[in-house]
């Protein structure tokens, strides 16, 4: 069994994104510019932007973020919103979710221009992604690509299992594993006999939410697992009495694997790189 490791990958393409930020600093070209909306103070959302603005600052990007009361009515915030979109200045923008119950975040997400739309929720990067023209992936499915990309891994032919139907994860990874030449079923919550479609695959992408879902006795050997799934459980052991799980229960099926991701070190820091690849990717376009 081979481990992909995010950590490892991630590092390497931060340095690839800080030595051309160096360049177009060198020849006077824009220097990429995200900008993030809080809206109030959950505490993992405050840390998300926290750590975008970190990974911002590492590899050179200038970095905004802007902070507003969880009071906020949804018409200020659209404006605040159109303001970043006729900012020339700011080449990406991400709003944080979840939003307040108040405002409606679908709204929220389609106000934001579809050329700054560096989260990749936008319909219209959604259909360009379905029609495999140049856009704005969503992060955790285009960080994923990257990974298996980075590792040789050709899935031409392959049986890949996505088991999670949700916007930002399974579906856009499902369209993607399409387009990697896989042939692809997706499973959800109302999947009958998920074991029946896991115990075939000869990849299986986990993001659904429950930790240790996935058992070596439900995938093949040889099996490439991707685990997207991140979830803290109590654990009186550790300092922070919680651990964090992926969807995969990781012995069994790393026994059984080819390849593995760990939680963490796997799917979460390329996810946080792929969005400052788009980021990047936002200037130059
Ligand atoms: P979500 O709750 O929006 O979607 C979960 C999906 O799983 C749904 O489509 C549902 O149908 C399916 N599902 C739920 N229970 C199921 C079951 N018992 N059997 C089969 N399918 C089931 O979640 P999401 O936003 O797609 O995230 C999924 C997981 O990935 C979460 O743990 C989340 O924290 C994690 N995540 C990690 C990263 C990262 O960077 N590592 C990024 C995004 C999400």
């Amino acid at each position: 069994m081979q481990i992909l490791d995010g950590n490892i990958v991630s590092q390497h393409l931060r340095k690839q994104i800080q030595e051309e930020v160096a360049q177009r600093k060198a020849h006077g070209k824009k220097i990429p510019h995200l900008a993030a909306i809080l809206v109030g103070s959950d505490g993992a959302s405050m840390t998300y932007v926290a750590a975008k603005e970190k990974d911002c600052h590492e590899v050179g990007f200038h970095s905004t973020v802007l902070r507003f009361d969880a009071s906020i009515a949804e018409e200020a915030l659209i404006e605040e919103v159109e303001k970043i979109n006729n900012n020339a200045k700011i080449d990406g923008l991400i709003v944080q979710l979840p939003l307040p119950k108040h405002i409606n975040e679908k709204r929220i997400t389609e106000t934001i221009s579809w050329k700054k739309d560096v989260d990749g929720f936008h319909p219209m990067n959604v259909g360009l992604m379905f029609k495999g023209l140049p856009c704005f992936l969503p992060a955790t499915p285009f960080g994923i690509i990257k990974l298996l990309e980075h590792y040789h891994i050709d899935t031409t032919g392959m049986h890949c299992v996505v088991i999670g139907r949700s916007d930002i994860v399974g579906k856009p990874m499902s369209a993607l594993m399409l387009q990697k030449n896989c042939t692809v079923t997706v499973c959800h919550s109302k999947t009958k006999d998920l074991a029946s479609f896991t115990r075939n695959a000869d990849i299986v992408i986990a993001a659904l939410g429950k930790p240790e879902f996935l058992t070596g006795d439900t995938i093949k050997a040889g099996a490439i697992v991707v685990d997207v799934g991140i979830t803290r459980v109590a654990d009186a052991t550790k300092k922070s009495g919680f651990a964090l799980k992926g969807d995969a229960h990781y012995e069994s099926c790393a026994a059984k694997a080819s390849w593995i991701t760990p939680v963490p070190g796997g799917v979460g820091p390329m996810t946080r790189i792929a969005l400052l690849l788009n980021t990047l990717h936002a200037v130059k376009s």
